[in-house]
């Protein structure tokens, strides 16, 4: 028994629209399935319902996680689509324009911090693990982490740097998702579909 799943952003509800959508699925499975053995796979895919009617999503990605958390209840079952805003039509504003740009510069001292104080750079060529004392060869080290005891060899300091980093960039992600959402009301609504097809 295998299944294939996934998902499609779509426009709208329309006959036409879900036309190509069963179209797409089938194509999907019909590639996955051995049409030797199952000639007809693919040829009846399960009906595309709307998930939690009348709800709408606030991001594609909250839609996307309401789909993978009751999964169990649809997947097999039937195929849904969620409603969700689509912020990435939202327009760009003079403030959000300014988060962008220091979400940018975080992003950009994050990726200069990490790599500055990757173990890679240090000085040694053999480096002690603190945890369980072997000593390594740089070369064997990857992302800072002892490849015996998978200790994060990165010092106190460097980790929660770059923890603040990481925590700066999601304030400032959040922000602009909640500024694009102050547009809701002009935001399109987009559909998620969500598929879980038999291949045989
Ligand atoms: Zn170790």
């Amino acid at each position: 028994m295998s299944w294939i799943g996934g998902e499609f952003i779509i426009n709208d509800m329309k006959e036409k629209t879900l036309k190509e959508v069963y179209s797409s699925i089938s194509s999907a499975v019909r590639h996955n399935a051995d049409l030797e053995e199952f000639p007809y796979m693919g040829t009846d895919i399960m009906k595309i319902k709307p998930f939690h009617k009348g709800k709408i999503y606030d991001s594609q990605e909250e839609a996307s996680k309401a789909l993978s958390e009751s999964y169990a209840s649809w997947a097999k079952e039937y195929n849904v689509a969620a409603a969700f805003y689509d912020t990435s039509a939202a327009k760009e504003t003079k403030h959000i324009k300014t988060l962008k740009e220091r979400l940018e510069k975080e992003h950009q001292k994050l990726n200069d911090y990490v790599k500055k104080n990757d173990c890679k750079n240090f000085k040694a060529k053999l480096i002690t693990c603190p945890k369980c004392e072997s000593k390594i060869n740089k070369k064997y080290i990857l992302r800072n982490m002892c490849p015996l005891c998978k200790h994060d060899l990165r010092s106190k300091t460097v980790i929660e740097t770059t923890q603040r980093y990481q925590n700066n960039i999601q304030k400032l992600s959040d922000e602009i998702h909640q500024e694009n959402l102050k547009q809701k009301e002009k935001l399109p609504v987009r559909y998620l579909v969500g598929y879980c097809e038999y291949i045989g």
